[in-house]
């Protein structure tokens, strides 16, 4: 049984398709990441799983049950962390997370709470109103909050966006823990290096369409994988013409030229250089990083946001 069965999911919000025809499955345990750029309909698809959001057609399931005819245990089995942060201003920490698990139907939920809180580092916090909290505080609220029904399934969407270097750590360290000791987490994130690290396999998504779907390996492995940087003793001019098409960057005495793993030489690319006349001082090869190949299929700059 999948963690999560996407089949067919669209949906339009007037003359705009948020998503189009989108289907995955997510095995139970895996760490998957959901990355694409503002608007790719993330949020949307996430909506959807949380049976937050009427789709137009499709079908999404969530530990087997259908999110639509079987809304409560699909709604069981799954914890999401939004990405707007909205709560009460006047309950305590404790009094969120015990209305949460009133909400589940859970009572005398205190223990694992207090688990919670302290995973978080939030047990000094329990008692303080939500409004004098800080919003990276108020995040790991968020994240307590989406596990006090201790989901199968943890959703996080852009839970570290704006959250200082500290708490994103602890805030994986805890994910981290969730994943090994079974549960299955998609994350979806604007900091590629952070999917890089954490996630097994990846779905790109882009103005409502997967446009990828592979393991991290196979994405970075993926057409160019790599990239050639030449320093040249002189500024470069005229390069030719085959190279064209490959130039990453050209910046005064420096190149950079996408590498086909499969079938560019880099002996053969440097000794054309020779020959052009290029009097090369320093050659090394760049591992494509997730960003590179998500904005060379997304065409968009939108990982480079920090
Ligand atoms: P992401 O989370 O990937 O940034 P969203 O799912 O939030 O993207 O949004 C996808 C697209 O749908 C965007 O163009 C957004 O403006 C639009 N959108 C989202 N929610 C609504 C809504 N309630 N009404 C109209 N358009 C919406
Ligand atoms: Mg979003």
């Amino acid at each position: 049984m999948d963690a999560i069965k996407i089949s067919g999911v669209s949906k339009r919000y007037g003359d705009l398709q948020a998503l189009n025809n989108v289907s995955f499955e997510i095995q139970q345990g895996e760490f998957f990441g959901l990355l694409g750029p503002n608007g790719a309909g993330k949020s949307t698809l996430i909506s959807a799983l949380a049976g937050l959001l009427k789709t137009d057609s499709g079908q999404l399931s969530i530990m087997g049950h259908d999110v639509g005819d079987d809304y409560r245990l699909a709604r069981q089995a799954l914890g999401v962390v939004p990405q707007e942060i909205v709560m009460d201003p006047f309950f305590t920490v404790r009094e969120t997370l015990e209305f949460q698990s009133g909400y589940y139907g859970i009572r005398n939920n205190g223990e694992w709470i207090d688990e919670l809180l302290l995973q978080l580092g939030l047990s000094d916090k329990a008692d303080s109103n939500m409004r004098q909290l800080s919003g990276g505080m108020k995040r790991r609220v968020l994240i307590a909050q989406a596990l006090v029904h201790k989901p199968q399934v943890l959703v996080l969407d852009e839970p570290t966006a704006g959250v200082d270097v500290e708490l994103r750590q602890s805030m994986w360290r805890f994910v981290r823990r969730l994943h090994r000791e079974g549960h299955t987490i998609v994350l979806t994130t604007h900091y590629l290096e952070e999917a890089e690290e954490l996630c097994d396999r990846i779905a790109i998504i882009n103005k409502g369409e997967v446009i990828a779907l592979e393991t991290k390996e196979d994405l970075l492995a993926r057409g160019l994988g790599s990239k050639l940087m030449v320093r040249s003793k002189d500024v470069l001019g005229e390069l030719p013409q085959e190279f064209q098409s490959k130039v990453v960057r050209l910046d005064g005495c420096e190149l950079e030229l996408a590498l086909n793993r499969d079938s560019d030489s880099v002996m053969q690319i440097l000794d054309t250089l020779r020959d052009s006349g290029v009097d090369i001082e320093f050659v090394s090869v760049i591992n494509d990083s997730l960003e590179d190949v998500f904005v060379r299929m997304t065409g968009s700059s939108e990982g480079e946001a920090k």
